[in-house]
């Protein structure tokens, strides 16, 4: 007898490809191959595609759509954003401020950085996940030139304060850059409200394909390209448009979009679900129930049980896992949690 397939239960670290969006996807590798910057009828088909992707991407974060430019996901975003921010303007600073519990892209980024003579803060957050405002505002120096906050965080789920931050980025002048890669799709992501300079996320993260991602920047925002060629985004990232994936991350905004509402209602009950079974059968807690979490990511500190050996022992059940995709195969202690202190072992991320 053939085994079910275990539940998948790790939709923070990919997921899968919507029907529709392959189905509007697969033409552009078959049928409309052209090179979107052709002079041709072949040419002007993917051209045409990629700005109906533009406006798609552009709807879902409020922006216009000629600020939009198409990378090979959330990690390239982030770094084109941070380092060919940094690149361009050396007279406004050489200072950056983020947090512990950033995703790698973005700390190993400012890492790099650091190599290269920039100083960076690196914020604490309190028990819940959440930096300080306060604390943010008195870190900010003269030389201080750029903030990268992630919206939800992608282990424990927590919404930073988003508005507050592009906030006093904005009144002393300093460009904010924000992750939003585990927001789009399940919370209300608009870069004006949120005076957010700088937007990243992945099409992966939302039911479109791996490959893919997208760079916001407020229209007097001036980058470096990390990627020089034959002048495609403007000069921002060289390269032969990838038509297909453009038309698949354009597809399931435009889906995340539509059916936004419907969607986070069902997560939610799903989650309510989850909670209720692990919470009733008194297997482990829930965390962060006293603050805005995203709807997808549920926290769960096992009652007394190692999380790795937990997992393990239901992996034929369902798939989850201990922190990100990137901490897992490296079975290293998750610097979320750490930053946290609450590396206790025991905690699991299950996300719908
Ligand atoms: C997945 C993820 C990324 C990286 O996305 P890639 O598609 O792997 O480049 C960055 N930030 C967050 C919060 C993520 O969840």
């Amino acid at each position: 007898m053939k085994k079910s397939k275990p539940i998948y239960l790790d939709s923070a670290s990919t997921s899968k490809v919507d029907s529709r969006v392959l189905g509007e996807m697969t033409p552009y590798f078959t049928e409309y191959f052209g090179n979107a910057s052709s002079n041709h009828s072949y040419g002007a088909k993917a051209k045409d595609a990629i700005d109906k992707a533009r406006i798609q991407v552009s709807n879902i974060i409020n922006c216009d759509s000629k600020d939009i430019t198409f990378t090979s996901g959330a990690t390239e975003s982030i770094n084109l954003g941070i380092k060919g921010y940094v690149e361009a303007n050396p007279e406004k600073g050489n200072h950056i401020i983020t947090v512990k519990t950033e995703h790698k892209a973005v700390l190993a980024t400012c890492e790099y950085l650091e190599t290269k003579g920039y100083e960076v803060t690196y914020l604490d957050v309190d028990e819940n996940g959440l930096l300080n405002l306060e604390e943010l505002a008195n870190s900010i120096t003269e030389n201080t030139l750029l903030i990268c906050v992630m919206y939800v965080n992608n282990e424990i789920g927590v919404i930073q304060p988003i508005k507050e931050i592009g906030r006093i980025a904005r009144d002393k002048n300093i460009a904010f850059l924000c992750d939003a890669t585990q927001a789009v799709g399940k919370v209300n992501v608009d870069v004006e409200e949120d005076c957010i300079d700088m937007l990243c996320f992945s099409g992966h993260k939302l039911n479109g394909p791996k490959g893919i991602g997208v760079l916001y920047k407020k229209s007097n925002i001036v980058l470096t390209a990390l990627i020089h060629g034959g002048g495609q985004e403007n000069s921002l990232r060289g390269g032969t448009y990838n038509t297909p994936l453009i038309v698949g991350i354009g597809k399931a905004c435009e889906i995340a979009l539509n059916e936004f509402e419907n969607t986070v209602q069902a997560l939610l009950k799903r989650r309510a679900e989850l909670q209720e079974l692990y919470e009733a059968n008194d297997i482990g807690q829930v965390n962060f129930k006293e603050v805005a979490t995203a709807p997808h990511i549920l926290s769960i500190t096992l009652k007394n049980q190692e999380a790795e050996e937990y997992l393990l022992l239901k992996r034929n059940e369902f798939v989850a896992s201990t922190g990100s995709a990137c901490n897992t195969a490296l079975v290293e202690i998750s610097h979320v949690l750490k930053a946290l202190e609450k590396n206790d072992g025991r905690t699991i991320r299950i996300s719908i």
